[in-house]
């Protein structure tokens, strides 16, 4: 699983940050989540391709965070996109887009397909699954997502390979699950060369939000928890008005899920660059783990 941060800031973009968008990207499947105005420009930049996303997740109907959606999909009827574009988003949200598509006359030749966010299911896509969950951003609807790669395939063994005398040609064809036919007859399955199925890694995006308790128990041993932290302890007073988190509240959620990795980002446009190392100090006094304070085009493997 690559995650790509496309924009980093938050409310308003910044010379340096576009606004929250991070794509997730597995071989066989992505997912486009939050797409802020400017995210498809950003895709350009970052040389990902427009017309490989598959799916998009719109936590919450801010504008800051799906604004860059529409002129997405004008982009992708433009080029011919041919293949079904799959939205999961908050229940107001496909009427917001047919509307503006029907008043706009936009003409496309792809389906899109809408799911509403239900919390009490679990979304299976090609090649993920996601959970969503409630955080507490000042009363407005927005949600959290754990997103689960699925099980990936065992890793492959060299050493039986050569044991059964398979030729180098037909490893490649093993490895994608599939039995081969030896020069001699004998039939090889791919278990015989392959390990056991590996767990997928597990990422939570809190979006935006206080510290809350549903974040704490979805993110629970996660290996990655990207965590907004709109500013720093000193202007708590604020991010609690406005329904955000301070990095310090951040480093506290990470502490207490227990995660592997916590991801800073969503910061405010009074930050500059050269202020958000601050962030990572700020965090660690909660949380001794690993922690990366997003940039715009940051990629993270995990
Ligand atoms: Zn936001
Ligand atoms: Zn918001």
């Amino acid at each position: 699983m690559k995650v790509r941060f496309l924009g980093t800031s938050s409310a308003i973009p910044t010379n340096d940050r576009g606004l929250p968008s991070i794509l997730i990207k597995t071989l066989g499947d992505s997912i486009l989540l939050d797409c802020g105005e400017g995210t498809q420009r950003q895709m350009i930049k970052a040389g990902e391709s427009l017309m490989k996303i598959q799916n998009v997740v719109i936590t919450h109907l801010h504008g800051d965070h799906f604004f860059g959606l529409l002129p997405l999909i004008q982009t992708l009827g433009i080029l011919r996109k041919s293949s079904e574009l799959h939205i999961i988003g908050p229940s107001d949200l496909e009427d917001i887009i047919r509307r503006i598509e029907n008043v706009t006359g936009s003409r496309h030749q792809f389906k899109i397909s809408f799911d509403e966010i239900k919390i009490s299911k679990i979304f299976s896509l090609n090649k993920f699954l996601l959970e969503f969950f409630p955080v507490n951003h000042a009363g407005f609807e927005t949600y959290g997502v754990k997103i689960r790669e699925k099980e990936k395939p065992g890793r492959f063994d060299p050493e039986k390979a050569d044991k059964l005398g398979v030729p180098p040609i037909l490893r490649g064809v093993l490895q994608k699950g599939y039995s081969v036919k030896l020069p001699n007859g004998r039939i090889v399955k791919p278990q015989e060369v392959m390990g056991p199925p590996r767990e997928g890694p597990v990422l939570v995006y809190s979006s935006d939000t206080r510290p809350v308790e549903s974040v704490i128990n979805k993110a629970s041993g996660a290996d990655m928890l990207i965590h907004e932290a709109t500013y720093l302890n000193e202007l708590k007073d604020r991010a609690i008005m406005t329904g955000h988190s301070t990095a310090l509240e951040a480093g506290e959620v990470a502490k207490a899920a227990n995660v592997k990795m916590l991801v800073l980002t969503h910061f405010s446009a009074r930050y500059r660059e050269e202020d958000l190392a601050k962030f990572k100090k700020e965090a660690s006094k909660a949380f001794d783990g690993e922690i990366i304070v997003a940039k715009d085009f940051m990629t993270i493997n995990l």
